[in-house]
Formats: structure tokens, sequence, C-alpha cells
């Protein structure tokens, strides 16, 4: 079905918009084409998914149509809905997402679970006991994209400040609008950089931090084309690609991090598939952690890892 074989309708009611959309869809081999189309038709409507059920008969005014139609098109050529939308829900927070951030997934919050659950740990409270209980934890946040585990973190931890680099102008500045949309940029510092390689230009940036966040890319490069289509012609490549065996970024963030952080500070990371093992030989490797720990995601994989600098 040609998403233009409605271009002669003016009017249209919403369940049979509903219809057409999704039959296109599937047409194109996308699985969820019931729920795109229903998700990008209240987007354009600016109303919940169930306005559409309860007011299935009422008619679609032109410009909207027109709107609609060229949002199903985009989705038909394997467009993320969320790049479509320009959002996604992360933390029970509206996000807004660009072509130059990934889309945040479900297992991160894994990851900010665990940040937080560190920050509440009796660990952590005797270290900022010792040497910096009127400071707020100095978490540094790598690899920010849209700033959802900065933003996530900042407000749900009033006793933190989160320092979040990330290479990509673009990413930053999405970042930003995130942190103000979520009323915690005061809480942020954004810094230019690439991984660790961010200067210390600005007098604001402690040198050392007390736990250092990462969702580092992750995929084997070979692994990459493998992928759907929505995440591999779409989705930021850097933020993705591993290298070789994935691992490239992970090596290069454990390489440096005992110099950025406090003794008994934490250094938390997602993983891939199957990489537990090998980023556990890694972390020892440089002698300066005990206590490795990982957290398995709702799938049963490790997808998470803790290491306390001694
Ligand atoms: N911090 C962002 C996220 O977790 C981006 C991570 C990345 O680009 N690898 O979604």
């Amino acid at each position: 079905m040609n998403p233009r074989s409605l271009d002669h309708l003016t009017t249209i009611i919403l369940r049979d918009i509903l219809n057409w959309a999704a039959e296109y869809l599937k047409s194109r081999h996308i699985s969820s084409a019931r729920l795109d189309s229903e998700v990008l038709l209240s987007f354009v409507l600016n109303k919940d998914r169930t306005y559409l059920y309860q007011n299935s008969e009422s008619r679609i005014q032109n410009p909207e149509f027109k709107i609609f139609k060229e949002f199903i098109e985009r989705r038909g050529m394997m467009e993320p809905v969320s790049y479509i939308t320009g959002e996604k829900e992360f933390w029970s927070l509206k996000f807004k997402v660009t072509k130059d951030t990934l889309i945040p997934r479900p297992e991160t919050e894994i990851l900010v679970q665990t940040v937080l659950d560190i920050i509440r740990s009796q660990k952590l409270k005797i270290f900022n006991l010792q040497s910096s209980i009127f400071n707020p934890i100095h978490i540094l946040d790598i690899g920010t994209g849209s700033g959802n585990i900065a933003v996530s973190i900042a407000k749900e931890s009033p006793e933190s400040h989160v320092f979040t680099v990330d290479k990509s102008d673009n990413a930053l500045s999405v970042a930003k609008e995130n942190a103000i949309t979520h009323n915690v940029a005061g809480k942020i510092t954004f810094i230019r950089g690439d991984l660790y390689d961010f200067g210390f230009k600005n007098s604001q940036i402690p040198k050392i931090f007390d736990i250092i966040v990462s969702n580092p890319p992750y995929i084997p490069t070979d692994d990459i084309e493998g992928l759907m289509s929505e995440v591999k012609d779409w989705e930021p490549r850097w933020a993705l690609d591993g290298g070789k065996d994935g691992l490239k970024i992970i090596r290069e963030i454990v390489k440096d991090t005992p110099i950025f952080l406090e003794p008994k500070g934490f250094l938390v990371m997602e993983i891939g598939f199957d990489q537990a093992e090998d980023v556990k030989n890694i972390i020892k490797a440089t002698d300066k952690f005990s206590d490795i720990r990982f957290i398995k995601d709702l799938s049963g994989i490790e997808r998470v890892v803790t290491a306390w600098k001694r």
C-alpha cells in the first residue's frame, strides 16, 4: 500500500487512518506496526493513546493528517519512533533525543539505580565522612548523549553534582536542554571531551571524582551489521561501536580510571552480552580495584559492573 494512496482524501476518521498506517508499516516489515502508528498519531494530535480509542470516529484535520502521513513514511524507512517524535522516556522522565544522541535504553536504568544505591550505601558514606562531608558527591558521566544518566542521577540525588562529558557539541546541547527541562541544570556541569581527555582548563572541574559512571559503546564492530536497521542505520555509530571485540572503549576507560577516581570511589559501567568475564579481567589487571560485582538485567544478562577502588 502506498502512503500516497490516501492523498485524494481530505478528512478521514481516526480508526481508518490507524488501520491504513498499521497496514502500511506491516508491509514495510515493521513488527510494531500498530503500536508505532498509535504512538505517532497520538503524538501528532497531542493526546494520549486512549483518546484514539475513545474518539475513533473523530475526523483528523488536514494539516495533522499531512504530518502524520510524513511520520508514517519516515517510520516506513526504518527511522526509530523516538527520532521522529524527538523524545524518549527514561527513568519516568521525558528526554529530548536527536540523531546525535543514542536513544536511551531501559536497561540503562539499572546503571542509574546502581549509582543511586552506591550513593546511599555505607561504603561511600564512610568515605564522605572522612574527607568531604560538606562537599557534594562528585560524579563523572562519560559519554552523556542525551544526558539521560546525568539528569536522572541529579534529579534523584540532592547530595550529588554530576560532571558530564561528551565529544559531540550537538549531544551536549541536547543534554543541557534536558537538564533545563527537568530543573537540574544547576547540578550538572557539561564538558566537551573524549573520555578522560577533557583537560582541566576549567577550575570548576575537579581533578578526581567519587563515582565514575559510563554507558560506553560496547558492540563489536562486526556485530553492528547484524543489528536491526533502526539501530545500525539511524543511531550514531560512535555511540555503539566498541571496536573489534567490543571492549576497546571499556579498556580505555578502565586504564585511566584509577587516576581520576578517589580512593574508595566507584567505577560503574554498563557492559554488553557475555562481556562480564573479560571486563572482570580488564579491571583486575589494573591491580587498583577490589570488590568487582555484576548486576543482571531482567533477561539475566550481567549488564552493569561496579568496582571499588582501594
Ligand atoms: N549516556 C547515554 C545513554 O546511556 C549515551 C551512551 C552512549 O552514547 N554510548 O544512553
